[in-house]
């Protein structure tokens, strides 16, 4: 298989640093709102916290990939004396919680670096960080050439076919189609 260079956008999260102000969570929603910045829903942010202030676990944690499948793992972790839930920890939209997915419609919600129009510099999510919890870095790696990822609109509607059924999906489609 040849190799490829790829430029790696990683976001590193120090928890510590974290204070639970949610700022992110703001920011994000308001950047994808549609009109952009015309509302502001944490809960369609692609960025979360996960927050327990009773053990002092502030934990940010931005969505990954989704996943049709939930997984079998339910171990906990702790790490400077505070417990965490490998859910938790988790980037993953999955059927197993509500976490990274559209309130309205439940599609999945990833984060794309903020490379939405117009493309930021650097994700938004670091910028209104005034804690510094959220760290940008860029690196470039060699890399297998792997298959194309799965982009937004194909990754919704593999979660609207694992829900409904393929045949509803299509159906759905051409009744729309035959509106406009
Ligand atoms: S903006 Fe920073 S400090 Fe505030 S919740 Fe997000 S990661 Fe934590
Ligand atoms: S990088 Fe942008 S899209 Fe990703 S979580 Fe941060 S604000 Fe949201």
């Amino acid at each position: 298989m040849s190799k490829i260079k790829k430029k790696i956008k990683v976001i590193k999260i120090d928890a510590d640093k974290c204070n639970g102000c949610r700022a992110c969570e703001v920011v994000c929603s308001a950047f994808h709102a549609n009109p952009k910045y015309s509302s502001n829903n944490p809960a369609r942010s692609r960025i979360r916290l996960i927050r327990e202030p009773l053990t002092d676990v502030y934990l940010p944690v931005y969505a990954g990939e989704y996943t049709a499948a939930e997984c079998m793992g339910r171990d906990k972790y702790v790490i400077d004396g505070k417990e965490y839930d490998e859910c938790g920890l988790c980037r993953a939209s999955c059927p197993s919680r509500e976490l990274f997915k559209e309130p309205d419609s439940g599609l999945p919600l990833k984060c794309d670096m903020c490379e939405d129009d117009p493309p930021q510099q650097k994700p938004l999510c670091v910028q209104w960080c005034l804690n510094d919890a959220l760290t940008y870095e860029e690196r470039e790696e060699e890399l297998e050439e792997e298959k194309e990822r799965p982009g937004d609109v194909e990754a919704g509607l593999e979660s609207l076919v694992d829900k409904y059924g393929l045949q509803k999906v299509i159906d759905t489609i051409a009744r729309m189609s035959n509106k406009n």
